[in-house]
C-alpha cells in the first residue's frame, strides 16, 4: 500500500536512508514530522520551520485518503500550538508549494515576535533578525517539541 519512489528525497528520509538534523519529531504509520534541512551553502537553518508529510508518496493535499488528511490536519494544529506554547511563536503559517517536489510536505513556519512586516508571509524565514541555529540548536528544538507533543 506505501508507495515510495527511490529516487524521493523525502521518501528516502523516512526509510532513514538520509539524516536531518532534529531526526523525526514524530512519526507513525501515515505521517512523518521533522524540521527544514540547512539549506546548501548555508550554516543555519531559521529555527522552528517544520514540516508534516504523508509517509506515502503522493504529489498534494488532492490525493490524499480521508484517514491520511486527519492525521496530517491534526499534527498541523498540535505542531502550532507547541509552537507557540514552547519556542514563544506569534503566528504560525500553514502553507503548501510542491511546485518541484512531488511529495507532498506542509509548511509549519513560526512567525517571531519582531519580525518586520515585509517578512511576513512566506518569506518571514529571510528576516535576517530572526532565531537561526546549527546541527545542535535544531537537535534541542527538536527534543523539545517531541516533549511537548507528548503531552497534547
Ligand atoms: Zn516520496
Amino acid at each position: 500500500m506505501i508507495q515510495y519512489d527511490p529516487d524521493c528525497f523525502i521518501c528516502r528520509k523516512h526509510r532513514k536512508e538520509i539524516h536531518i538534523p532534529g531526526g523525526a519529531i514524530y512519526e507513525d504509520d501515515l505521517v512523518y514530522i521533522g524540521h527544514a534541512q540547512i539549506r546548501e551553502g548555508q550554516a543555519t537553518a531559521y529555527l522552528g520551520y517544520l514540516m508534516v508529510e504523508p509517509k506515502r508518496h503522493v504529489p498534494g493535499v488532492a490525493e490524499l485518503t480521508d484517514v491520511e488528511a486527519q492525521a496530517i490536519g491534526l499534527m498541523v494544529a498540535r505542531l502550532s500550538k507547541v509552537l507557540k506554547a514552547s519556542e514563544k511563536a506569534e503566528h504560525v503559517y500553514v502553507f503548501v508549494l510542491g511546485d518541484f517536489v512531488h511529495h507532498l510536505h506542509v509548511h509549519v513556519v513560526p512567525r517571531y515576535p519582531g519580525a518586520p512586516r515585509e517578512y511576513w508571509g512566506i518569506h518571514v524565514d529571510e528576516w535576517p533578525g530572526a532565531p537561526r541555529g546549527g546541527a545542535e540548536e535544531i537537535d534541542a528544538l527538536c527534543m523539545r517539541l517531541r516533549e511537548k507533543l507528548k503531552n497534547e
